[in-house]
């Protein structure tokens, strides 16, 4: 034998071995493996993974071993905590267009449900309160997939927009916005999801359209003066208990040289600072005491539509001006329609449970099982 050459069996085993290591591919896209750099680390990082995938492709009766920890990889580890919390029964699926990556991911529901209870409530809010944000988000996901999907963005069931579906934050997104409370806020928002797992809100049998906001300002308003469309679930009702949520209330200041620049962009109108002075005014109320519209210029706009320009709070407000500008002194934050999140808070502070917080702001509806 020749020194300084293996032989040619070890060869042939070594190239075998850096072909299938090609083909397996690489198994970990976690976030801990972008901050390491060097190939030695990646590699001594990956060798164990590798090894496993290989041995658990090439074994017999390794297939479904194989499958299961590619859907967990897909589901990160959210997913992993909420399989063990619901006994990896077999669950449904969704697309879902992330909007900060541009593109359609395949999730599963119950995941992404804990995405969206994450990005749209607070996780220290009541657990009761964490569970009726777990249905109601669910319920918008299960209406998208049986009504045609999300209309921006064509192949995907919904939208991570929260001004269009629904918002939904990743399992990194939630670490930056949880820090040391991560884990848990993570494991209350778990709880709040696989307690209510498969649960919707339904009106005849059928899943209803699902509205919610952060704060109603004490009454919520009813669908038809917000989206032209009446439903005998999205109703106004009472909102107790709201008035200790942070930006209950809140004032915003624009000078009139600002408001001008404002409305004429958004009405394509073509005032300056004192005309919007002189003409600025309220035209009209909805029954729950909300602005209905508003008179700028010569013209009367829907209230909706400018607290969309001046990007206010709600339309619940009340103007003062000065020499120089215009204060909205503005009550509660979103659209008010259906469930108020402040309010199912309180509610759940006051002992309600996650059923009586539904049925409170969507009267006449059911909770079950679908
Ligand atoms: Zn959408």
């Amino acid at each position: 034998m020749r020194h300084g050459y293996p032989p040619v069996w070890l060869s042939a085993a070594l190239l075998a071995l850096a072909l299938m290591w090609r083909m397996v591919g690489a198994p970990l896209t976690g976030p801990q493996l972008e901050d390491i750099q060097t190939p030695l680390w990646q590699a001594r990082v990956l060798l164990p993974t590798r090894v496993a995938r290989i041995l658990r492709l090439w074994l017999p009766g390794s297939q479904e071993a194989q499958a299961q920890t590619i859907r967990e990889e897909a589901m990160g580890e959210e997913g992993q905590a909420l399989d063990r919390l619901m006994n990896g029964e077999e669950r449904r699926m969704i697309s879902v267009y992330l909007a900060d990556e541009g593109r359609v991911a395949q999730m599963e529901l119950e995941s992404y449900v804990c995405g969206v209870v994450a990005a749209e409530m607070p996780a220290a809010y009541h657990l009761e309160a964490l569970k009726a944000q777990a249905v109601a988000a669910r319920t918008r996901a299960v209406w998208q997939v049986e009504n045609g999907g999300c209309a921006l963005h064509a192949g995907a069931d919904i939208c991570t927009d929260s001004a269009h579906c629904q918002g939904y934050a990743t399992p990194a997104q939630c670490r930056e916005l949880w820090g040391e409370a991560y884990t848990a806020y993570r494991d209350r928002v778990l709880e709040a999801v696989a307690a209510t797992r498969d649960e919707l809100v339904t009106y005849g049998g059928q899943p209803i359209t699902v509205m919610y906001h952060a704060i109603s300002g004490g009454r919520t308003e009813a669908a038809q003066t917000v989206f032209s469309e009446a439903l005998p679930y999205l109703v106004s009702v009472e909102s107790a208990g709201e008035e200790g949520a942070p930006g209950f209330q809140q004032d915003a200041y624009f000078t009139f040289d600002e408001m001008a620049a404002l409305v004429d962009e958004a009405f394509g109108l073509n005032l300056t600072a004192q005309e919007v002075e002189r003409t600025l005014a309220v035209a009209g109320y909805t029954d729950t005491g909300r602005v209905a519209a508003m008179l700028v210029g010569d013209m009367e706009v829907e209230a909706t539509a400018f607290r969309q320009a001046l990007g206010l709070r709600s339309t619940w407000f009340t103007l003062s001006m000065d020499g120089s500008g215009v204060t909205f002194h503005q009550r509660g934050y979103g659209h008010g329609v259906g469930m108020s999140q402040a309010g199912a808070n309180s509610m759940a502070a006051d002992g309600a449970d996650y059923r009586a917080i539904l049925t409170h702001y969507y009267p006449g509806v059911a909770v079950e099982k679908r």
